[in-house]
């Protein structure tokens, strides 16, 4: 059938909207009509190439639609119902898996990493009949998609822009705070980052009924919108403050006891170790450059009993997570329609991305 999607042909070059072949799902995987999808900073780095993503590739990786039709084999989804997918499939039979971390699994990476469908073959052919690859085996930035059936969630009946929008940053940042770092009513929260993601880890902090919320970022445009998710204090950090200080101030002296990186520019891991307190947690979110290294003091670690640890996705079981969130938007506890700060056709994928680049505060969706 004859598509429309966003297509990445080089690196650091706008994307084009053209029109493709996608070929019906194979075994083991359904037709999504897309609804709605986000737009995130893991898209970007395939645009500039810090994500090694074989070209052309059809991006978008945070997506939410209708079943359209299934493949042989597919006997728990039908035609009609409301999907989110998840960029990170998993086989359920593997080491992580049977040990509970589904978000772990990497029997599927090879083929992710190829720009293939889960079998090593594609779905995508443009119109002088060649490949173009799939982002996460569900390249959501299209009005059609062919994906794993392991990648659909069955989802109640929420807006589709707010079921994307779990498909990937409300995850990640409501799991870290939820699944990793498990925090604690009273405590004190610290969070790198007022973009989607991070306040995503604000709301998953609120969640757990942190006493100080305290959002770093660069933009003091972001601060009302930080508030306004449950953020107690904001650290305007463009004008040279130094943040560790400033949190130092905020809590007596103390520092946190839990810092979120939701960013991923290398220097904000030492800052990071360096803002939370003793027995304090440190969780990195956002991904630095490949090959960034950072320097800790051990002495911080050992003499104080910091905990330094990452997350993905939001440390997700997806099939559980993705209807818990819902159900917690449903039920006004996730406020997640403040997060949707701007609403695109397909034509404007490269507008929506210059927003996100420019440091538009929450996420933007293309609507299809
Ligand atoms: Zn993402
Ligand atoms: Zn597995």
């Amino acid at each position: 059938m004859d598509i429309r999607a966003a297509v990445l042909r080089e690196t650091n070059q706008p994307l084009l909207v053209e029109t493709l072949d996608l070929g019906p799902p194979k075994a083991g995987e359904v037709l999504v009509e897309m609804r709605a999808s986000g737009v995130c900073h893991s898209d970007w780095h395939v645009v500039t190439g810090d994500s090694e993503v074989d070209l052309p590739v059809v991006l978008g990786h945070e997506g939410s639609g209708i079943v359209a039709g299934v493949g042989p084999g597919v006997d728990d989804l039908k035609v009609g119902d409301h999907v989110a997918l998840s960029w990170i499939p998993f086989c359920g039979a593997c080491r992580a898996c049977h040990h509970g971390h589904p978000n772990l699994c990497q029997v599927y990476l090879p083929a992710l990493w190829a720009g293939t469908m889960l079998d090593g073959t594609h779905r995508l052919t443009d119109t002088a009949g060649a490949p173009v690859h799939h982002l996460s085996a569900i390249s959501t930035w299209a009005t059609h998609s062919v994906v794993p059936a392991v990648s659909c969630v069955k989802m109640p009946d929420i807006p589709f822009e707010i079921s994307a929008l779990i498909g990937c940053g409300v995850t990640t940042g409501v799991g870290a705070a939820l699944n990793k770092a498990k925090v604690h009513p009273g405590s004190t929260v610290v969070v790198y980052g007022g973009g989607g993601v991070g306040l995503s880890i604000v709301m998953g902090a609120m969640l757990s009924g942190a006493g100080k919320i305290i959002v770093v970022d660069l933009n003091a445009d972001k601060e009302a919108l930080a508030h306004s998710f449950g953020a107690t204090h904001f650290v305007a950090t463009g004008d040279g403050t130094d943040p560790v200080e400033a949190v130092r101030e905020i809590t007596g002296g103390v520092g946190a006891d839990y810092a979120f990186d939701a960013v991923g520019h290398t220097g904000i891991e030492s800052q990071l170790i360096a803002t939370i307190g003793q027995f304090g947690t440190a969780v990195m979110v956002g991904f630095p450059k490949a090959g960034a290294t950072f320097d800790i003091d051990p002495a911080h670690v050992i003499r104080d009993e910091k905990v330094l640890t990452g997350s993905i996705f939001g440390s997700a079981h997806t099939h559980r997570d993705f209807v818990h969130y819902a159900e917690l938007y449903v039920s006004g506890r996730l406020p997640l329609d403040q997060l949707v700060t701007g609403r695109y056709g397909l034509d404007d994928v490269n507008q929506a991305c210059h927003n996100m680049l420019d440091g538009a505060a929450g996420r933007g969706v293309i609507l299809f």
